[in-house]
């Protein structure tokens, strides 16, 4: 079964995915981490999708669907997998409507993690990221055991370049006015199951996974 998982970024998309895709073995695809690889290995892709992150812009949709499409056909999402910050505009939303449905693939679960705009700021500016294996952590609310280091790969943990305030504050006016009118595009069409993300990070794990296992 195909999974969206929703919500404005710092909402905890990233942090809350690992658990969902082992608990219904699927893959997780984040466009986000698929254009970071891209910037790390200095593709032609890489350095246009720089230009937008690094302003709080989005990347131009047919881009980002494209890259969206060649990753579904791949034959470990055969089974479902979980889409983590995509779609992000509603013509996105209708294009991958058109791919699924021209690929007799579905998307049976909408999660939204929902959380207020002055707790976002805070998140995402103390948000540390490992950049050789994505993990990420926060200064206050989520420290690596080790400061500065990730538990998970040892590697260096470091602020992503778009979680300086300045950017945060521009990625969540995008948020505003072009991804969150995509709730509304995809609530008569899927069920979706919104979740308070402002709880503890278990407590929502334990909800979003509530949520999914039914
Ligand atoms: P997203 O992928 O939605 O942009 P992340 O999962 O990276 O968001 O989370 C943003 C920041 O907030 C990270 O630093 C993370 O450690 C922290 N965080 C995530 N969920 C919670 C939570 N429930 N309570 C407190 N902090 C959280
Ligand atoms: P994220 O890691 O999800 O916060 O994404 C980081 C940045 O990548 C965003 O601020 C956008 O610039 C870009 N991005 C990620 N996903 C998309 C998408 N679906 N559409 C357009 N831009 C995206």
């Amino acid at each position: 079964m195909g999974v969206i998982l929703f919500g404005p970024p710092g909402a905890g998309k990233g942090t809350q995915a690992a658990a969902i895709c082992e608990a219904m073995s699927i893959p997780h695809i984040s466009t986000g981490d698929i254009f970071r690889k891209h910037l790390k290995e200095g593709t032609e892709l890489g350095q246009l999708a720089k230009s937008y992150i690094n302003k709080g812009q989005l990347v131009p949709d047919q881009v980002v669907c494209d890259i969206v499409a060649s990753r579904l056909t791949e034959p470990d999402c055969a089974a479902g997998s979980l889409l983590d910050g995509f779609p992000r505009t509603v013509p996105q939303a209708e294009m991958l409507n058109t791919w699924l449905t021209q690929n007799q693939r579905s998307v049976g679960a909408v999660i939204n993690i929902q959380v207020d705009f002055d707790i976002l700021v805070a998140r995402l500016s103390g948000r540390r990221t490992c950049l050789a294996c994505g993990a990420t952590y926060h200064i206050d609310n989520n420290p690596p055991p080790i400061a500065g280091r990730c538990d998970k790969c040892e590697s260096e943990v470091v602020q992503r370049d778009d979680d300086s305030v300045e950017t945060v504050r521009a990625r969540l006016d995008t948020y505003a006015k072009d991804t969150a009118p995509v709730l509304a595009w995809l609530e008569p069409r899927t069920v979706v199951h919104t979740i308070d993300g402002s709880q503890a990070i278990q407590t929502v794990r334990s909800k979003i996974l509530s949520a999914i296992q039914g």
